[in-house]
């Protein structure tokens, strides 16, 4: 496990927040005062996600919503599952 700097995780969440974008998936406003776990909360969605070699970088992260956020990844793990499955 990669020790991750926190702070400029929280530095580039607090700068997306402060855009108040629409979610970057589906398109949809997003309300910024709901919490996690809330499924319409506002998450930092990693345009090429970490575990395939994104940056950690505020270039790399969008605004989303907690559900579209956990859509990508879950389809996500099912392509890299299929890949990987075939490569077996
Ligand atoms: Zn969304």
């Amino acid at each position: 496990m990669v020790a991750r700097n926190t702070t400029i995780r929280d530095r580039h969440r607090a700068t997306l927040r402060a855009k108040k974008l629409p979610c970057a998936i589906c398109g949809e406003p997003i309300d910024y005062t709901l919490r996690w776990p809330d499924l319409d909360c506002f998450v930092v969605d990693h345009i090429v996600p970490v575990d395939l070699g994104g940056a950690d970088t505020i270039d790399n992260k969008q605004p989303a919503h907690h559900r579209c956020n956990r859509e990508k990844a879950n389809k996500l793990e099912s392509s890299i599952l299929r890949r990987s499955g075939s490569l077996r």
